[in-house]
């Protein structure tokens, strides 16, 4: 894996076209590895949103804006009435919207409905998503390094995600060699 070549202005490019600030994802790196991982997919937009569980300060949260990405902070609460605030960034605002307008305030919910409309937005194979509705975490045909990388569960002989694994290996490799 060749590391990524810098610019004069000390930028990093991901692809042809997508130059992003090396500092930010490096500053990104040091507070999250998983946070910056997300962040890179999220841009070359292989997820077209992603959302962060974790509580995030406002640091990071100014980092994944230099990083051209669009952020918001959707209130929810959980069934035992605890608040959580979840973190959606995206470069996409439409995305954005749709989910803080579905989402703002509302009790968590992982009913089948749900788990089709959030794979929609964060980039899941539908073969894989009603095979998780179906019955969650059946064993595939993934190495389980490789399904690890990933954040959704592949379904048994599926036919995309081993499409996607090749980038979801070259975006950890920048993101490694980012130092
Ligand atoms: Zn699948």
């Amino acid at each position: 894996m060749e590391i990524p070549p810098l610019n004069p202005e000390n930028k990093m490019c991901i692809y042809h076209g997508l130059n992003i600030p090396r500092y930010c994802l490096k500053a990104l790196k040091e507070i999250d590895q998983q946070l910056a991982y997300l962040a890179l997919l999220t841009l070359v937009g292989i997820k077209p949103m992603s959302r962060w569980e974790k509580s995030l300060g406002s640091e990071p949260i100014k980092l994944l804006q230099q990083l051209g990405l669009y952020v918001v902070q959707v209130h929810r609460t959980a069934l035992n009435g605890t608040e959580v605030k979840e973190t959606l960034f995206s470069t996409t605002k439409a995305y954005i919207e749709i989910y803080k307008n579905r989402w703002e305030g509302q009790l968590l919910d992982k009913s089948p409905q749900t788990v089709r409309f959030e794979g929609f937005l964060f980039g899941y194979p539908p073969c894989c998503v009603e095979a998780y509705i179906e019955n969650p975490y059946t064993p595939n045909d993934i190495d389980p390094v490789q399904q690890e990388a990933l954040f959704h569960w592949a379904c048994k002989g599926c036919t995309i995600t081993p499409l996607l694994l090749p980038l979801y290996q070259k975006l950890n490799s920048i993101l490694v060699d980012c130092d």
